[in-house]
């Protein structure tokens, strides 16, 4: 999961995951480990919900118990800064989800695995 957060190969560290910001290589140009039948799906995007919803909602909630913003100073801020985050945490999170299916076999991971093994 870290070498996919990272963006690397989930089996050599090496290759590079993505080929574009949120499209997954077809295979590892390194080692050849396919990765076309990830099914990493609608999971990245809850996770990076999650945590971004999380962050945010309680930024909001401190900055408004603690201090008086305005609220234009309000809609300069969180929007742009959830935009920021989900922006960049998409990619980090699909690749570790990438590599969890990897690390777990899943979805083809197991038998590709099995069969370069053998
Ligand atoms: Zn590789």
């Amino acid at each position: 999961m870290k070498r996919g957060f990272l963006g690397h190969c989930p089996a050599c560290d090496k290759g590079r995951l993505f080929g574009r910001f949120l499209k997954v290589a077809p295979q590892c140009e390194v080692c050849g480990t396919e990765f076309h039948h990830h099914r990493a799906d609608d999971l990245p995007p809850y996770i990076v919900i999650f945590i971004v919803g999380h962050l945010i909602g309680y930024g909001i909630l401190m900055t408004e118990t603690r201090m008086e913003m305005p609220m234009w100073a309000h809609l300069a801020i969180w929007p742009a800064l959830t935009l920021g985050l989900c922006l960049a945490l998409l990619q980090p999170v699909k690749g570790a989800v990438v590599g969890l299916q990897y690390a777990l076999g899943m979805h083809g991971f197991g038998a590709a695995r099995a069969k370069k093994t053998s």
